[in-house]
């Protein structure tokens, strides 16, 4: 994704209008990593500017993915996710419990489908979802803040 100065050319330079909220929204998704849902860029916007509506969210989201700028992308979480990291090709780790979803930087030279199974498409690309449990939820990290709370109280 372009920087909001560049994202700003960009949507007038295409017709679309460029308001405070909107340069706020830009801004939320600036090297965000932890692929926001529009409720969560919303949320966060809303710590900016409070007058920021949720259909103006998606209405920018919307814009920004029209012009390649983010991707949509359904990994399984129960809401569009949006991502920000259009340049670097690459996979999507999800946590099955809390929904965290973050990059992986990986190549798969292996990857392919084998002979005869295209069923006779033409096949452009291919992306991998590794799901498990991120730091936050796996049992051992849980139970040693807990401890650690525990000295502290
Ligand atoms: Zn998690
Ligand atoms: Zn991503």
């Amino acid at each position: 994704m372009r920087t909001p100065e560049e994202l700003t050319e960009l949507f007038r330079s295409t017709g679309r209008k460029v308001t405070a909220q909107r340069l706020c929204i830009f801004r939320v998704l600036q090297g965000d990593v932890t692929h926001p849902s529009a409720e969560s860029v919303h949320a966060l916007a809303s710590r900016e500017m409070e007058t920021i509506s949720l259909k103006t969210v998606y209405q920018t989201l919307y814009d920004l993915a029209e012009l390649g700028e983010i991707v949509p992308l359904d990994v399984g979480t129960g809401m569009t996710r949006f991502d920000p990291n259009v340049d670097d090709p690459h996979h999507h780790l999800v946590c099955r419990q809390c929904g965290r979803v973050r990059d992986l930087a990986a190549s798969f030279p292996e990857l392919r489908v084998p002979e005869g199974a295209d069923l006779g498409y033409q096949v452009g690309s291919a992306e991998i979802v590794f799901r498990g449990l991120c730091p936050e939820c796996q049992p051992e990290v849980r139970g040693r803040r807990a401890s650690v709370t525990q000295v502290q109280t």
